[in-house]
């Protein structure tokens, strides 16, 4: 079957990675629906960039789930809906649990209903917890340190159970620091309240805050300061085709980390911003921020060798030029 002839439900389509993978989609030829509720989705790129026919609506609806399933054919369900702030999870873990476990399970059962059974779901590095090894690969224990992570990790158990008993086929992918933006200026990081390292330093570049507040210099690194794995939001994008197109040809389920495999400290992506963005950038030490552990790195070995995987902005100053550019368009036109 060709890509046109293929329907994929984007849930959470009108987010950051979503929005970037419904771009990357449509590139193949693939029919995009976006299901969002747009409580952190943003309606105007979507309408303006994309294709794709935008239904707001909530995936813990499950009579409003029934009706799309009725209403549309649909091949294979694209899962970004979920809330994403770590920091809140710990303050009110029922909203996590709630949204990303008990919501995800309504969609998955819907689907079972309907008899889709293609899921590309979006996990997260958080399910590890504290590394026991870097780079992190797929087999590394997974003992989540907060409920964001605990959340996806529970999902992931259940897809794994689903798999033999239903046989709901999904490629997981475990995301290292998404970051940067779309290279034509389309869509970018627009969290409210925006609590990411390179968007919070590049409003400080622009005098939108007064200093970026740099959490705990006495870490286990070189400089001291976190490191981590950033990685484009275009090159998660076409992971999520590639992963796609494998369940759809292969039907079988799979795991991937999705991270470039080299690490960058809080105090180099500073550095890079300023490079970058040309601007003097004030730092305001703070302490550690509880439950960060000192380095993720991520093997993406894995992705590269299954799904021919080739990362085309690894490199850090791409990521954060592209944040800039998108930045500059969104506050300052
Ligand atoms: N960080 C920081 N100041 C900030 C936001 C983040 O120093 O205002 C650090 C944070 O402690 C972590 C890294 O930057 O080590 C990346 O944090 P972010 O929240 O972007 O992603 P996370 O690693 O939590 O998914």
């Amino acid at each position: 079957m060709d890509s046109a002839d293929r329907v994929i439900l984007v849930t959470g389509g009108a987010g950051y990675i979503g929005a970037h993978a419904v771009k990357a989609l449509e590139a193949k030829g693939f029919q995009v629906i976006i299901l969002d509720n747009l409580v952190y989705g943003h309606r105007d790129p979507v309408e303006t960039h994309l294709k794709a026919k935008l239904v707001v609506g909530d995936i813990s609806d499950r009579s409003f789930l029934d009706k799309l399933f009725t209403d549309n054919k649909i091949d294979a369900v694209m899962h970004f809906a979920a809330f994403a702030y770590v920091g809140e999870s710990v303050t009110d873990p029922a909203k996590y649990y709630q949204n990303n476990v008990v919501g995800t399970l309504t969609l998955l059962d819907a689907m079972r209903q309907h008899g889709i059974d293609n899921f590309i779901f979006s996990s997260t590095c958080a399910t590890y917890g504290n590394p026991q090894y870097i780079p992190i690969t797929e087999e590394h224990p997974q003992q989540p340190i907060n409920p964001y992570g605990a959340g996806k990790f529970a999902v992931e158990r259940i897809l794994q159970d689903y798999d033999p008993a239903y046989g709901l086929k999904s490629v997981i992918f475990r995301y290292f620091n998404a970051a940067g933006a779309d290279p034509d200026g389309m869509f970018g990081e627009d969290h409210n309240p925006e609590t990411h390292l390179i968007p919070l330093i590049l409003q400080a570049a622009a005098g939108k805050r007064p200093a970026i507040s740099v959490f705990g210099d006495d870490y286990e690194t070189p400089d001291g300061t976190c490191i981590r794995d950033y990685i484009h939001v275009t090159d998660l994008a076409q992971a999520h085709v590639l992963g796609l197109e494998y369940l759809l040809q292969n039907r079988v389920s799979q795991i991937f980390n999705l991270g470039n495999g080299s690490g960058f400290s809080v105090k180099e992506v500073i550095d890079t911003a300023k490079q970058v963005t040309g601007k003097e950038i004030a730092i305001e030490q703070c302490p550690r921020r509880a439950g960060d552990p000192a380095i993720l790195i991520g093997s993406s070995a894995k992705a590269r060798e299954m799904l021919g995987w080739a990362p085309q902005y690894a490199d850090l100053t791409t990521i954060v030029k592209h944040a800039w550019v998108w930045h500059q368009v969104r506050h300052f036109s």
